[in-house]
């Protein structure tokens, strides 16, 4: 499909979106109304930037069908949020939005070469968070065996899989790494038949994407989405796995200024901000996710059309200010994993004393390199130091820690611990 056609389409889906919810949802209908539009006001995908903007805070004091546009007769699935930040929100989907949404999965699993000889190890949660149904049906959609093991009990999830001879692995990646852990440890690598692995939900840099690849033997490929606008599937990598390619005639895309909310130039770092076009149930008007990223509009090599997103750095929510720097998690693991004696497990401590803030890096060493030579660990450290200086402009004070001390995770992995705001809310 031409740009030109991509956008006569955004915009047929993007005016029927807004007259569905001017006529439904009298949250929309009200802000429209005091910011005088009208959904005739709305021809084309640029006149969306008269339409307001959608936060998780609306989506809380709508808590919890207020933005609903459908009848619940017409509602057939709900779910919530990981609450990774404060209280759900909730999602209602139509049985037309499943099939969307089985749509766009099944474009993901077929984006990464799998098809219906695949076995599909699931190992996403199941139940309110979105993961583990979403790529559930996507999987079934193309035809796959599907086992919905879900997270968790993690020697059955490797008896199973060599058991049943899985081949594709879903779950976010540090659980991915968890599990590589586990099977080196009991020495199963072989009786693996994992050859693919779609891995996301929380932000993980390219290094951490070679280390999985390295220890599964599988090609893993980056899945992005979030519960307000479908949840998985939202976007994804192709066989070049350089960007994720957005499901742009159900999600249309925009990248604003956190500050001034006005679109950043083309190709410029910023909010990423999703409409719905094609949602019955809950479709949102331009909502601010708050993931940083970039729009790729030039050509694909795989020849797909749909424009990329680059990798998430991470949610502004997540982004430290540290004496003044920004500092996001996935910039202290890309720098921690050029280092052959780090393993990719990690903790952030800030605190303040003496109104300073102090910045502390719990890395752990890989087994192999750990040794009670100080003066090796000594020089470690400081190269560590070093590097995180000069990538960061910031300095920290790095520990090495025993291998295996840093606790795993089995859904999204919690890297920081930000003591300074215990102050704050005194
Ligand atoms: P919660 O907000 O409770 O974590 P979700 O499970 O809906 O709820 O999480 C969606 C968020 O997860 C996204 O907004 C984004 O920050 C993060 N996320 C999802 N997939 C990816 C990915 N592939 N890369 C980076 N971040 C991701
Ligand atoms: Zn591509």
């Amino acid at each position: 499909m031409s740009r030109d056609e991509m956008r006569a389409l955004q915009g047929k889906r993007l005016r029927e979106t807004v007259e569905r919810v001017y006529a439904n949802t009298p949250f929309y209908r009200k802000k429209m109304q005091e910011m005088g539009i009208m959904p005739e006001d709305i021809q084309t995908v640029d006149d969306i930037v008269k339409l307001p903007f959608t936060v998780k805070t609306d989506l809380r004091d709508q808590y919890p069908f207020g933005l609903f546009a459908s009848p619940m007769s017409e509602i057939v699935r709900m779910h919530a949020s990981s609450g990774t930040t404060g209280k759900p929100v909730v999602a209602g989907y139509t049985r037309k939005d499943l099939g969307i949404w089985s749509e766009v999965l099944a474009r993901t699993f077929s984006a990464g070469g799998c098809d219906s000889r695949d076995i599909f190890h699931i190992a996403f949660g199941y139940g309110l968070f979105t993961g583990g149904l979403g790529a559930h049906s996507g999987a079934e959609r193309i035809g796959a065996s599907v086992i919905p093991i879900s997270s968790g009990n993690t020697e059955k999830q490797i008896q199973l899989m060599t058991d049943f001879g899985s081949t594709v692995l879903c779950c976010t990646p540090s659980y991915a790494l968890y599990l590589a852990e586990s099977i080196h440890k009991k020495g199963l690598q072989d009786k693996l038949k994992l050859r693919v692995g779609f891995f996301g939900a929380e932000p993980w840099t390219e290094e951490m994407r070679h280390e999985i690849e390295e220890k599964l033997r599988l090609k893993a490929f980056d899945i992005y989405g979030l519960t307000e606008i479908i949840g998985p599937g939202v976007s994804y990598n192709c066989s070049c796995q350089n960007g994720m390619h957005i499901n742009e005639d159900h999600f249309l895309p925009e990248i604003v200024d956190p500050e001034t909310l006005q679109p950043v130039a083309p190709g410029q770092v910023g909010e990423l901000v999703f409409t719905t076009i094609t949602k019955e149930g809950m479709p949102l008007l331009r909502y601010r996710t708050k993931d940083l990223t970039r729009l790729v509009y030039e050509p694909c090599e795989c020849g797909r059309t749909n424009v990329r997103m680059e990798k998430i750095m991470g949610r502004s929510d997540d982004m430290l200010i540290i004496r003044g720097v920004n500092v996001f998690p996935t910039q202290i693991e890309s720098v921690l994993l050029e280092f052959a004696e780090a393993a990719p497990h990690y903790h952030l401590y800030v605190d303040r004393v003496n109104n300073t803030d102090t910045f502390e890096v719990h890395v752990e060493m890989r087994p192999e390199f750990f040794s009670d030579n100080m003066s090796r660990m000594l020089d470690l450290k400081k190269r560590i130091s070093a590097r995180i200086q000069s990538v960061l402009g910031i300095s920290a004070e790095v520990k090495l820690v025993e291998p295996n001390s840093i606790p795993r995770s089995e859904g999204k992995a919690r890297r920081v611990t930000d003591k300074r705001n215990v102050y704050a809310n005194k």
